[in-house]
């Protein structure tokens, strides 16, 4: 996967892509970014790239000339998934991250400012992606957010330590608590089934712990996934109590 990432501010991805699993995936080849600061593109004589709203209002609009351009040079073709970071967009969800690291090549779009030229939305975009309904003040830490979500879904990026499968919303359910050394700490035990070494029984209490969590925190969650009848039976029961 090639991820293209048109921004003001560079800068603010350091420390993301230099930590952790983003940085070994950019090692090991899983993907590869490039950072286009679209000030480069403006025609503008004092390298503007925002201007006043028509209308009248506060704050600057991204104006389209320095995007169009950048888009144009990046993505000649037209075959990227462009997307922009914006309140407005799609939420973001385990589902849309899955679907988006099935491509090749992406594009993160990140408003500045007040916002963008309505035209940047209506002709260069395929997706808008919002990360929750605050407004922050860039699109930077949006599009960050979507990377990570994405990039550690490319295969090879998560070693055994960590499985995407088993996480939270991949079966879209919440995950099942963990447990780790000690056994017992100042008092608090491990869940007996956890030692037992029976596997069976772990993954029995597994899915109950989960279906519980997902219950009690993200009922909207379970609307969404097939059920086994003493499932509903036993989700039925809990609400009651
Ligand atoms: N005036 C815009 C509105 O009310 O919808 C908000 C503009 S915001 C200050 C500036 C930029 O930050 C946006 O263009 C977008 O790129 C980014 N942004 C802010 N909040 C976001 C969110 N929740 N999700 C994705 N992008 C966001």
């Amino acid at each position: 996967m090639h991820i293209d990432i048109l921004t003001l501010f560079p800068e603010m991805f350091e420390g993301v892509l230099r930590s952790s699993i983003l940085k070994r995936a950019g090692e090991n080849g899983a993907f590869t970014h490039r950072f286009i600061n679209f000030r480069d593109y403006t025609t503008n004589k004092h390298n503007k790239v925002d201007d006043y709203p028509y209308g009248g209002g506060a704050g600057l609009v991204l104006t389209p000339q320095p995007m169009f351009d950048a888009m144009e040079a990046i993505n000649p073709d037209k075959e990227a998934r462009v997307i922009l970071m914006c309140p407005q967009g799609e939420p973001l969800t385990q589902r849309k991250a899955e679907e988006l690291s099935e491509e090749n090549h992406l594009v993160f779009l990140c408003g500045h400012y007040e916002g963008y030229d309505e035209r940047i939305r209506e002709h260069l975009v395929t997706d808008e992606i919002s990360i929750g309904d605050y407004v922050l003040t860039g699109g930077e830490l949006p599009a960050m957010v979507t990377m990570d979500a994405v990039v550690r879904l490319l295969p090879g990026v998560l070693g055994n330590e960590q499985s995407a499968p088993e996480d939270s919303f991949s079966n879209g359910l919440l995950e099942h608590p963990h447990y780790t050394r000690p056994q017992n700490f100042r008092g608090m035990e491990v869940p007996e089934v956890l030692t037992s070494g029976n596997h069976a029984k772990i993954d029995e209490w597994r899915r109950k712990e989960s279906l519980k969590r997902t219950a009690a925190r993200r009922p909207d969650l379970l609307d969404k996934v097939e059920l086994s009848d003493n499932e509903k039976a036993l989700i039925e029961e809990w609400k009651k109590s």
